[in-house]
């Protein structure tokens, strides 16, 4: 009867056939969540992304709320140009070495050679610095506190939608400041914003830390991460903040005179967050059935199905769902509704579970006649995730609403950070390490090793060193590694 029901409706391919099962094939479940859900289509050139409408409104909520918290921080909007100069990326040694290999160049223009070749933009520090050294001349023209939202491209060799594409939308702040204490307290302000957003929006727990020095930005002096842990354990970072010294000041040139008349290097930081957030929210939630979305980033936070079997109830049906609607919409709750009457109710159902929409609201016509409705939680399986009885009356129902919104939101967090913890091991030797990682888990543990020996456990492991979390359990601490004594404990973890 299904796939008669299927049949008639015609079209709407994305929820025809289930994602593949997550425990199955966890990467295979990521791509076809990506495509069912809509999210996201291939471009024609490797490597590259088209962000479907539905993605692109996750991207939108994460913006929102970035923009907001940067203003309110003090941050103003710019734009720079998306073609550097080639000398530009040159001057920075570490900078150039580091991002040479995902260089794009453009060297031909109006069917011309370039004198100069010109780098599509990979990150913004150099031309930023060539700016920032104009407007920049005494202590009173800062601290400069700017953010641009723009697109990006690495030529990155392994892609994965979200995850990792050539080119990516993100937003990259840069900050000059006179003192170096300066800018250190605003890098971690910007990874504690990055966490605070991951937190209470993505409902993504993540451990904030300091990266060791081979992980770090190219160019930086010190990188702050954000590292989530995703449906298959492995890490992902969402987020980084760069304390860049004065190594792009030097380069440039960027200057200004202090109080005492004295000409000083600016300090300056970098920080971004990409649209491989979403592919954070994805992995970190989905299900067997598709996406789950936390209601602060979903596009629709509530979908409303009006089930409607005789002509003569649809008048009745739609006139109800109708007052839901505006009340919810009065009250700021991102709301639709899908009065789709050639696809079934469960159909419907099932293509709203696979896009992830946090709560569903069903109005059949006996609803309407008892003045109530059933509401169902996209993150509670079955009868225990419903709600039957809910109140029609406009307050009663917003109020009923949010609070299931606020539910949700809660219990994805809770759930990922109860998986999180539950998958993290305390090591004490590489023997240990090598077995957690082959578990697939996080392994902690006293850190005091060399680089060579952090390449080692990399090559052997494919285990990289993701952080020295801030939150440091109690010392002392001894390497799992030499056997010495260690200053912090690192996480290791095989990462996308
Ligand atoms: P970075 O400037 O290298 O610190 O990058 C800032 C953030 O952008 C990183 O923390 C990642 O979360 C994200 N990112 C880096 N490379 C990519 C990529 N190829 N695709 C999507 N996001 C990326």
């Amino acid at each position: 009867k299904q796939g008669k029901q299927q049949q008639k409706g015609g079209g709407g391919k994305a929820s025809e056939e289930a994602v593949t099962p997550k425990s199955e094939d966890f990467s295979r479940w990521y791509l076809d969540v990506v495509a069912k859900a809509e999210l996201a289509d291939y471009g024609p050139v490797r490597g590259t992304m088209v962000i479907r409408p539905y993605g692109y409104a996750i991207w939108e909520s994460i913006q929102a709320y970035l923009d907001r918290r940067f203003k309110e921080t003090g941050h103003q909007n710019a734009y720079f140009p998306q073609l550097i100069p080639y000398s530009f990326i040159t001057k920075e040694a570490e900078h150039v070495e580091g991002f040479a290999p995902e260089l794009a160049l453009v060297t031909k223009g109006g069917g011309k050679e370039l004198e100069e070749p010109l780098v599509v933009r990979p990150t913004s520090e150099t031309i930023i610095n060539h700016m920032f050294a104009q407007w920049v001349q005494s202590y009173r023209d800062l601290p400069l506190l700017l953010n641009q939202w723009a697109n990006v491209h690495r030529w990155e060799m392994r892609t994965r939608p979200f995850v990792r594409t050539l080119e990516f939308l993100w937003q990259e702040g840069h900050t000059a400041h006179a003192t170096p204490e300066e800018a250190e307290a605003e890098a971690l302000a910007m990874i504690q914003l990055y966490a605070e957003f991951a937190t209470t929006q993505a409902a993504m727990p993540v451990v904030v830390g300091r990266k060791s020095k081979l992980e770090s930005f190219a160019g930086a002096n010190v990188t702050y991460t954000i590292e989530a842990m995703m449906g298959d354990k492995k890490a992902l970072q969402a987020g980084t903040s760069h304390n860049l010294g004065t190594n792009f000041a030097v380069a440039f040139n960027t200057q200004f005179v202090d109080e005492q008349q004295q000409l000083r290097h600016v300090h300056q930081t970098s920080w971004g967050v990409s649209t491989r957030m979403i592919g954070g929210v994805i992995m970190t939630h989905g299900d067997d059935k598709g996406l789950r979305l936390p209601p602060n980033v979903a596009p629709y936070q509530v979908v409303i199905v009006p089930i409607v079997k005789k002509d003569t109830d649809r008048a009745s049906v739609n006139e109800a769902v109708d007052k839901l609607t505006a009340a919810l919409k009065q009250a700021g709750v991102r709301v639709k509704v899908d009065g789709n009457d050639m696809k079934t109710p469960g159909w419907r159902y099932n293509y709203w579970e696979l896009k992830g929409v946090p709560l569903r609201i069903e109005v059949g016509p006996r609803d309407v006649e008892q003045g109530t409705c059933v509401m169902a939680r996209r993150d509670m399986p079955g009868k225990e995730g419903k709600q039957m009885g809910v109140p029609m009356e406009a307050s009663a129902f917003v109020a009923t609403v949010q609070q299931a919104l606020g539910q949700v939101q809660d219990s994805l967090l809770a759930a990922a950070t109860a998986f999180r913890d539950a998958n993290i091991v305390d090591v004490s030797s590489y023997e240990e390490l090598k077995a957690a990682v082959a578990e697939g888990k996080w392994a902690r543990g006293g850190w005091a090793g060399s680089d060579a020996q952090e390449t080692q456990i990399k090559e052997e492991t494919q285990a990289t060193l993701r952080c020295f979390p801030f939150e440091q359990p109690a010392g002392p601490h001894t390497c799992f590694m030499t056997g010495q004594q260690a200053a912090e404990v690192a996480i290791f973890a095989k990462s996308y």
